[in-house]
């Protein structure tokens, strides 16, 4: 992918503050560290009278540089889940959820929050995007796939992404700014942690469920 020319949209440092900062999803925000670091490391290389903290001020300089180093910027990605959230808005799909995936440099595959278009809880912005990217690569297998979505997956979203093997995840908005606009994903984070209580369940018919399991290894199924 080609990095398009300065436009305003680039100048939204905050991506780069945001994957930096936060904690919780270490292992996703490795690689957006790593692209920071390299960043850090040619601007010093090109410019190592400046102050590092200088470098939000200077975008310019810093696309001139991903360029140099061949590096895909993810907010271009992001720009990306943000039209796609931005698409379903005015359509009146659902809520303000978008998202893309990425394979190679490509988007393979795209999405917005339809739950209300299809009645269907499951179709959040992630899920969709799975669905499509699964659909046009032809596999349930998304390993070596980055997703961009415009805010934190739910949990049902995070089991979605851990069952596709999608290692890299790149997110705008915070749970906590979700719920800020009344959606539920930090209750339903509470409630695995322990800390709400919003469904039960219990154990019954296991002797026959684990019969089951037995008849499905003996088919030698392949496990995914
Ligand atoms: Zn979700």
């Amino acid at each position: 992918m080609t990095i398009p020319a300065t436009s305003a949209k680039f100048t939204n440092y905050d991506y780069f503050k945001t994957f930096a900062a936060n904690r919780l999803y270490r292992p996703y925000f490795y690689p957006a560290q790593q692209i920071c670091k390299r960043l850090f490391h040619a601007h010093n290389a090109l410019y190592p009278g400046r102050n590092r903290h200088s470098l939000g001020c200077s975008l310019l300089c810093l696309q001139n540089i991903a360029i140099d180093c061949d590096i895909i910027m993810p907010m271009d990605y992001m720009d990306e889940a943000i039209k796609e959230a931005y698409e379903g808005i005015k359509s009146g799909h659902g809520g303000p959820f978008g998202c893309v995936i990425v394979k190679d440099g490509k988007i393979v595959g795209r999405g917005h929050n339809s739950v209300l278009l299809k009645n269907d809880p499951t179709c959040h912005g992630e899920m969709e995007a799975i669905r499509n990217a699964c659909k046009n690569l032809g596999t349930h297998n998304l390993y070596g796939c980055e997703l961009y979505t415009t805010a934190e997956p739910c949990p049902m979203c995070l089991g979605g992404i851990l069952w596709a093997n999608i290692r890299k995840v790149f997110y705008g908005c915070k749970v906590s700014d979700t719920d800020k606009i009344n959606f539920r994903d930090d209750e339903f984070y509470k409630c695995f942690e322990g800390k709400s209580n919003l469904y039960s369940a219990q154990e019954c018919k296991r002797e026959e469920c684990l019969r089951l399991f037995e008849d499905y290894v003996k088919t030698g199924a392949k496990r995914y």
